[in-house]
């Protein structure tokens, strides 16, 4: 449980790859209601490290879309990125170099010149779910004479990791077997994700993290990471993935359950009132806004499922259209 004294500071983080879509909504939604409940914070980050996918027209357009659900950020966003602290994880690349130069001083890393190509002709292991694990040609035999740009590894320490999510629970994770050397900076420069977030959210006192269900293997070594930096774990708070009536998980690409689609049909409190019998705040969807749910939001009640199937292909189906799996 969280407790009123406690300085609570939750984020949302999209990336601005596309148009929002419910899931999207229901985690700034559910990160939002956390901040106010307990009188803390909430913070927009922009996580565009794709360069290619990433644009700030779509940041723009959360930023609005946000503004037209009633969800206002209280740090952070375009506006909030001023040169010393932005918000845009592109312009962050200091604060992710700083931190692989610690992870450097420490022996946590080495630079890998792999290629796909080349981890696919190994007998590389697999992790569980059927991701090539690197198989560690770098670290016991680095190149004598190397002919490009390195990418840079974490030496993965061979151990366990245990985290616990507020909704799902307690987890372990045998590192070596399941992540193995993780890239931390690619070969051209791009940061990866694992890293960037942990600074992110160390740097800007993230205390809860509230993301969708896909992202819980990511506590492992996300915690990871933080220890391996000195700084806190934050509290995680993982979330059902919001599908279509087909059971298929809302993408950028499905148009059904976006943003415009939802403008078109609904008011923002109809929106809102149907996130909110998600996260089991409202026994059906009704109208409501996002301040007359602080009081009754209860992290206890959120859905501990991967999915939550909403069909919403007409209006008259409104009241009725969420099932659980
Ligand atoms: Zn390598």
């Amino acid at each position: 449980m969280i407790s009123q004294s406690q300085h609570v500071i939750s984020r949302f983080a999209p990336s601005p790859t596309g148009r929002m879509h419910l899931g999207n909504i229901f985690t700034a939604l559910v990160s939002w209601l956390v901040a106010k409940k307990y009188g803390g914070k909430w913070l927009l980050r922009i996580e565009d490290l794709d360069p290619q996918r990433s644009r700030i027209e779509y940041a723009r357009q959360i930023e609005d879309d946000l503004h037209w659900l009633g969800l206002q950020w209280d740090e952070g966003g375009i506006e909030g990125s001023d040169a010393g602290a932005p918000y845009i994880q592109s312009l962050r690349s200091d604060f992710y170099n700083e931190a692989l130069a610690a992870l450097t001083e420490k022996g946590l890393t080495y630079p890998c010149y792999c290629t796909k190509a080349d981890i696919a002709a190994t007998n590389a292991p697999h992790a569980s779910d059927g991701r090539i694990i690197y198989p560690g040609t770098c670290r016991d035999n680095p190149p004598a004479n190397p002919s490009r740009p390195p990418a840079v590894r974490l030496r993965m320490p061979d151990l366990k990791v245990e985290y616990e999510d507020m909704v799902f629970g307690k987890f372990k994770t045998d590192m070596a077997a399941q992540w193995g050397d993780i890239v931390l900076r690619r070969a051209d420069g791009a940061w990866a994700y694992q890293l960037a977030v942990v600074v992110d959210d160390a740097a800007m006192g993230v205390t809860h993290v509230v993301r969708g269900v896909d992202l819980l293997d990511s506590c492992a070594p996300q915690s990871l990471i933080a220890d391996m930096l000195g700084v806190s774990v934050p509290q995680y708070i993982h979330l059902p993935l919001i599908c279509n009536s087909d059971g298929i998980r809302l993408s950028k690409r499905d148009s059904s359950l976006a943003m415009d689609a939802l403008r078109t049909c609904f008011t923002p409190r109809q929106v809102i009132g149907l996130l909110a019998s998600v996260a089991g705040i409202m026994e059906k969807p009704g109208e409501i806004s996002p301040n007359e749910l602080i009081d009754v939001f209860d992290i206890s009640r959120l859905p501990r499922k991967d999915k939550i199937i909403i069909d919403l292909c007409n209006r008259k189906n409104f009241g009725t259209a969420i099932t659980g799996k």
